[in-house]
């Protein structure tokens, strides 16, 4: 193998360890080479406007670092219909209208920006396009997204479709809040008693001394164009940039060869350059190989890392691999298990001071979230979607599903009908893997200032991920708090091993290194060992691509099953998987889809009622948009044009939303339909009569409709059914009467008349 390069610069992948240029972190500012390949782009460009406008080329950088071509349409823009005619004067237009209200928004994120504000900049002339561009950043996620409090008052009346969103993880909240700005109506069904799934920040210490430690998902990979800094910046939270120092240390405790490590590290990364090369040649057979196989091969082919120093250095480099993938080499794929590197977020590595959970909480702000509801069954068809809870059934118009890969893989919710062949081979296929931490608080910093990561060699290859890297958490905890990370085949033992045992080996590693400089370690004040394996919402910690699997099955996880049971979650997205910006990007994905998929429906009403019933359900909502008779939370329609008493009524009952007044209805009424929850019956005219004549509280309200007029009540799939008829015939006797109306306006005004 060659030598390193003079300047070190030899990492290509790999979590924390890049030697990437100190700096601290500035959105406003990006890379040099943004700059260069915009440059050369823009060269390209003919075009007044392009060579003229300063402001427009800073757009396009903009967009740029977001991830838009910069001459170009995103295919997704192109599937949508943005513009009639690709690569002519209206898509250049069009590209530099969608740049200007990005960065206009990405300049304050705090603010939703309107279309009012736009047309401040945009001459009149571009009207069409500025509503074509506005509407596809806004329903794609890219503009007026996240947690900022200025946000929900701009949040629409809520429509008439219904959307469970199955897990309250970052993916389940960013959906259900982008589908609530959407305006539907949402609820959320969690099965911990807290939110945020795989991201979970304890508190830990002492009493007026805690600290936030995460202890699932910490770092913000990648600062550029990361949703996750837009949401830090709409909560004014700093974000400590995570130095790239780190230094190692031999098992004994000896800190390493500076030069060894370099040497090593260089050997290492050009390891993986064969790979590249290696699995050209191997064509598909690389698929059916995993990448420690291949590894090992050029290992012993180059003859590397052949001293005890270097055999244990490398294996370092692997755990961290291993850490980066949560999966052991002899499971990852040879051929795609780095197939999202081309989509890597730019930018330094972030911590967020006080924890993730600070995101998390924002994040659930005016989202009706149902704790400590697991769902056992997923029901879906052309009607709807049921999901059981226990003996509980909630019912919706659309659900999303985000749990984890490891739920999915363990069956652990009965999907009916059976998911999709393709679905399940492609769950069965993917890999989920293990990363476990022991989360330490110390009395006080023993481990000094300098830099905020340390690794730890190990003597045997198969313990090589134990305790391998630690994170100093004290900058951004609040507290003297240290974490080590346990990665591959050490995770798995880690799981089965006593947690005194556990603490008792990461007390003895860290005394080795710290003792030897004249440190004395204390015993820490509290600790945790994570068990992300066992837990039986997760089974693991997130997403690799494995031996027969590759990028595509993450698109297969994320497709949707007759329109009706979607997908998010990391394990869903093909670009950022295993990462939290990935999980929270599939949540706006899956909410664009659905919103999509509705306004398709409303725009081509015909074909949406072939389809399903959402049409029918539509017509039912529409009715009691304006009821014949309101009292209270009582609402009713009937046929108005008639004094016939037997005729039929439909009666809707409505109760409030607090989570108290739910669970109570619940206990006696367990099959409900809608949040805040509608109960529907039909009745007859004189029925409508009698009731009029009753007053008094509820008790005695449910007491006369069910027990002296013997009314049944029923959700609205139900009544949909039972009454059927009914509906059509109230609807057609409101058409005849607007009919009605306008036929006067339908006269020739030139005939006399
Ligand atoms: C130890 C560890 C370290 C990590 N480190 C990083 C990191 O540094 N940087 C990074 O970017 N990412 C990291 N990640 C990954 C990141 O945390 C995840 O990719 C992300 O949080 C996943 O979000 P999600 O919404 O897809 O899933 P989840 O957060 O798991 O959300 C799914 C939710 O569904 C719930 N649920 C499960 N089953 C059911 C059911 N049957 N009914 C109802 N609810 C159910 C779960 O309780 C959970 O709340 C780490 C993960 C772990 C475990």
């Amino acid at each position: 193998m060659e030598n390193p390069n003079p300047d070190g610069s030899v990492s290509r992948r790999v979590s924390l360890r890049k030697r990437v240029n100190m700096r601290s972190y500035n959105e406003g500012m990006l890379d040099d080479e943004l700059f260069d390949k915009l440059d050369t782009s823009l060269k390209k460009k003919k075009g007044p406007k392009y060579d003229v406008n300063k402001e427009t080329d800073t757009e396009a950088m903009i967009a740029f670092s977001l991830g838009f071509p910069i001459d170009a349409l995103l295919e997704h823009e192109i599937r949508s219909g943005v513009v009639k005619e690709l690569s002519g004067k209206e898509q250049n237009d069009y590209i530099v209208i969608r740049n200007h209200i990005l960065a206009l928004w990405r300049d304050n994120v705090r603010i939703w920006l309107t279309k009012g504000q736009i047309r401040e900049t945009v001459t009149s002339e571009f009207e069409h396009l500025l509503n074509t561009a506005y509407d596809y950043l806004l329903y794609n996620g890219h503009i007026n997204f996240g947690v900022s409090p200025l946000f929900i008052s701009q949040f629409p009346e809520a429509k008439e479709e219904t959307v469970i969103v199955i897990g309250a993880g970052l993916a389940g909240l960013a959906a259900a809040r982008q589908l609530l700005s959407f305006g539907y109506k949402v609820m959320v069904l969690e099965g911990r008693n807290r939110p945020g799934g795989r991201v979970y920040t304890q508190k830990m210490g002492k009493e007026g001394k805690f600290a936030a430690v995460d202890l699932g998902g910490s770092v913000i990979t990648g600062i550029h164009a990361n949703p996750l800094a837009v949401l830090a910046r709409q909560l004014s939270a700093p974000l400590h940039k995570v130095r790239v120092d780190c230094p190692l240390y031999k098992p004994n405790g000896e800190p390493v060869d500076k030069e060894l490590d370099t040497n090593v590290e260089f050997a290492f990364n050009r390891l993986l350059d064969k790979v590249m090369e290696l699995r050209k040649i191997m064509g598909g057979f690389a698929s059916d190989t995993s990448l420690g196989s291949v590894l090992e091969t050029l290992k012993a082919l180059y003859a590397v890392a052949q001293s005890t120093d270097e055999k244990q250095l490398l294996n370092w480099h692997l755990a961290n691999l291993e850490y980066a993938n949560a999966g052991c080499l002899s499971n990852l794929s040879a051929a795609h298990w780095d197939q999202d590197d081309p989509y890597e977020m730019g930018g330094d590595h972030c911590f967020l001071a006080g924890g993730n959970w600070r995101l998390i909480k924002a994040m659930c702000e005016g989202v009706p979230i149902f704790y400590g509801k697991t769902a056992n069954t997923i029901r879906y068809g052309n009607e709807g979607v049921e999901v059981i809870v226990g003996d509980q059934v909630f019912q919706a118009d659309y659900a999303l599903c985000t749990v984890p890969l490891g739920v999915l893989k363990k069956k652990a919710i009965n999907f009916e009908p059976e998911l999709p062949a393709r679905k399940l081979e492609s769950i069965e296929k993917m890999g989920f893997g293990l990363l476990n931490k022991v989360a330490m608080v110390f009395p006080h910093v023993f481990w000094g200032e300098e830099s905020d990561t340390f690794g730890c060699l190990n003597e045997n290859s198969q313990d090589r991920g134990e305790f391998f890297l630690f994170y100093s958490y004290h900058t951004v905890s609040g507290g003297s708090t240290l974490i080590a990370l346990v990665a591959g085949e050490a995770a798995q033992n880690f799981e089965t091993t006593d947690p005194s045992i556990l603490l008792h080996r990461v007390l003895t590693t860290l005394k080795g290194i710290f003792n030897a400089k004249g440190i004395t370690v204390p015993d820490p004040i509290q600790s945790i060992c994570t068990r992300w394996g066992s837990d039986p919402l997760s089974y693991g910690s997130y997403s690799h691509v494995s031996v027969h699997s590759s990028g595509k099955d993450y698109d297969i996880l994320a497709e949707n099953v007759g329109n009706r049971l979607f997908f998010a979650g990391e394990a869903t997205s093909r670009q950022f998987p295993a990462t939290m910006h990935g999980a929270f990007l599939s949540g706006l994905r899956e909410a664009s889809h659905i919103y999509q998929l509705t306004h398709n429906q409303l725009v081509n009403p015909k074909k949406s009622m072939a389809k399903n019933g959402g049409a029918f359900n539509r017509t039912l909502v529409n009715l009691f948009k304006k009821p014949d008779l309101e009292s209270g939370k009582y609402a009713f329609i009937y046929d108005s044009s008639s004094e016939d008493l037997h005729s039929k009524a439909i009666m809707q009952m409505t109760f409030g939303c607090t989570e108290e007044i739910y669970r109570e209805i619940l206990n006696c009424y367990p099959n409900p339909t809608e949040f805040p929850m509608q109960l529907y019956t039909i009745m007859s005219r004189e029925q409508v009569q009698q009731m009029q004549q009753i007053s008094g509280e509820d008790k005695k309200m449910w007491s006369f409709l069910t027990k002296n007029l013997g009314l049944k009540f029923m959700g609205m799939n139900t009544l949909l059914n039972a009454g059927n008829s009914v509906i059509t015939s109230i609807a057609a006797s409101r058409k005849g009467k607007r009919n009605r109306k306008l036929t006067p306006q339908l006269h020739n005004p030139n005939k006399s008349p």
